[in-house]
């Protein structure tokens, strides 16, 4: 008896196992989905048919300072580089000629806030829009080596810079989940934040990241650990933290204005619908001496305003604002799937059916507006005071979608009050500094990172989509060939998607 009673045991606890085994298995596919990786990937090799040495002919060149456009000129490239630039080159050079004659040559641009998460296809994106250096925010093993592998010349793709996924504390069961679905790097107390920061420096991240889930006393053993170990901090201002914190700490970037306007709100403790004037006044009163802190302590700000003043509409009216994104290149498995859904049933941003009570529209519309205009209040603040700021999108949220959403912030930050010039450096020489990589100016010694327009980008800055080539490490893609990339993601997507678009949200691709 007790024998087969051991035997039925064993079989039960066996099944378990299993079971849980089999749980877990199918709960791992779908987070690896939702973050699109299982999206067929295309080809993405680069073809190495530009020749090691060539002029770009007859083109009017971004100066530095991207106050103007020079007279036409040529550009000579060798090995990736910018070698030698300036009148009759082509002639003397010795080497083939492109001729880009009523052209435009400016540096390749940068999205300083990204998500690549699983979508490799996302590299082709970024390049077809002109976006040559992105930062990845939420960096993961994979992306290190998608990062060395572009830098090898082995994966067509923009250079990456990758700050590790955001430190967070979570006590041991959410810690777990968290670490788990959402890849966070956890850190329950201050002393595994701290070893944690230099884990991810000997990882060779190039950054770490500061979630708005991080401890008070984790987000200063972290702050400590990168200044010992000379790695950036960058990232959220966590929610237990004050704005003094931050002036307090080792961060040397803000991951998005609205930080700045989540820690003012702290301070004034808490805005709502019913105060939201005085709260505005208490933005207005306090944002020169947040510009200021920022100037004091070097920190830079990343913009990702287009972002957050999407947030009226995608939460009250998700079909609508997804008329405003090429959703058709966005990756289905995140557009469809709830870690980070972009589609009306599963947006993120969308407010939950039992929040929707009456008048709720009215109420939600109010809040995010005014979220909105604390935003544009601290932007305006921090232009006029001169604090550094890097264009940025989250790209791959809703409704961002890699490459062309920097387009739009460009336009969002010539809205919001910068020169085209000015939102120009934005994208170009001031994430070269901060990366201290040499990118973001057309210059001899800087990477051939390219982009050549067909409009002048001064005189309206929508002409940054003009995009008639990109030069990836002195490896020229003209616009079929980028035509061509955008093409076969779309085909792809299609082929990998389980909900239909509506015809209405693919139209932005087209503009
Ligand atoms: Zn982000």
């Amino acid at each position: 008896m007790l024998k087969w009673g051991l035997r039925i045991l064993g079989v039960f606890v066996l099944l378990n196992v299993l079971g849980a085994i089999g749980a877990y298995v199918v709960i791992d596919r779908s987070i690896v989905e939702m973050f699109g990786g299982r999206t067929p990937v295309i080809a993405l090799e680069p073809s190495h048919e530009t020749p090691e040495r060539y002029v770009l002919a007859n083109v009017r060149v971004l100066e530095p300072g991207s106050e103007r456009f020079s007279e036409p000129m040529d550009v000579v490239i060798e090995a990736g580089v910018i070698a030698d630039m300036g009148a009759g080159m082509a002639q003397r050079a010795d080497a083939p000629v492109m001729d880009g004659e009523g052209r435009y040559l400016m540096p390749g641009l940068t999205d300083s806030h990204v998500h690549l998460w699983n979508s490799q296809n996302d590299l082709a994106l970024y390049l077809a829009h002109g976006v040559t250096q992105i930062r990845e925010m939420h960096g993961q093993p994979h992306h290190l080596e998608w990062r060395d592998q572009i830098a090898d010349g082995d994966l067509l793709g923009p250079d990456i810079f990758v700050v590790a996924a955001q430190i967070a504390t979570y006590d041991f069961a959410e810690g777990l989940w968290q670490s788990w679905t959402s890849k966070r790097n956890v850190a329950r107390t201050p002393e595994a934040a701290d070893q944690m920061v230099r884990d991810l420096a000997a990882d060779g991240y190039d950054a770490v990241k500061a979630s708005s889930y991080l401890s008070l006393s984790g987000y200063q053993a972290a702050s400590a650990a990168s200044e010992a170990v000379g790695i950036p901090l960058v990232g959220h201002v966590p929610v237990a933290a004050r704005l003094d914190d931050l002036w307090a700490s080792n961060q040397s970037e803000v991951a998005h204005v609205e930080e700045l306007i989540k820690g003012l709100d702290r301070d004034f403790g808490g805005y709502g619908v019913s105060n939201a004037g005085e709260y505005l006044d208490y933005v207005l009163a306090h944002r020169d001496a947040v510009a200021q802190h920022m100037i004091n302590n070097e920190i830079v700000l990343a913009s990702t305003l287009a972002l957050v003043s999407s947030f009226a509409q995608q939460k009250t009216d998700t079909e609508a604002a997804l008329e405003t994104a090429p959703v058709g290149l966005v990756n289905p498995g995140v557009a469809e799937g709830r870690a980070m859904g972009w589609l009306p049933d599963v947006n993120i941003y969308s407010v939950p059916q039992q929040y929707r009570s009456e008048g709720w529209r009215d109420r939600y519309q109010a809040y995010w507006t005014t979220y909105a205009e604390a935003q544009q209040l601290m932007f305006e603040a921090a232009l006029a005071a001169g604090v550094p700021m890097v264009a940025g999108t989250d790209a791959n949220v809703p409704l961002m979608a890699p490459g062309y959403s920097l387009h739009q912030e460009l336009e969002a930050l010539v809205y919001a009050g910068m020169t085209p010039a000015q939102a120009l450096e934005s994208a170009t020489a001031t994430p070269g500094r901060f990366m201290d990589w040499n990118t973001g100016r057309v210059q001899p010694g800087f990477r051939a990172n390219l982009v050549l327009l067909n409009a002048n980008p001064l005189e309206d800055i929508r002409n940054t989509r003009a995009v008639e080539a990109v030069v990836m490490q002195g490896e020229v893609l003209m616009r079929e060939e980028l035509d061509a990339m955008l093409d076969a993601v779309e085909a792809v997507n299609d082929a990998a998607r389980n909900t239909p678009l509506d015809p209405a949200w693919t139209q932005a691709a087209a503009q």
